[in-house]
């Protein structure tokens, strides 16, 4: 019989959880919108239209119109 070597942690864990969810869940949409600027976002990840995440922004995002 086979038997496990190491026990899986909470974040191995977890990672397959979340894949499990993602493939079962048909009505559990991967794309949200965002909540500053209403476009796609994943959620749990920084909008990468305009770089806010928790109301903040988090990242610069680089635009055509804005010259650095
Ligand atoms: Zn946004």
């Amino acid at each position: 019989m086979a038997l496990q070597k190491r026990r899986r942690g909470p974040a191995r864990t977890g990672h397959q959880r979340s894949a499990w969810m993602r493939k079962s869940g048909e009505n559990r949409p991967l794309v949200q919108a965002c909540p500053n600027c209403s476009g796609p976002r994943i959620p749990h990840r920084v909008c990468m239209a305009c770089g806010f995440y928790d109301g903040k922004a988090v990242i610069k995002v680089k635009t055509a119109d804005a010259a650095e």
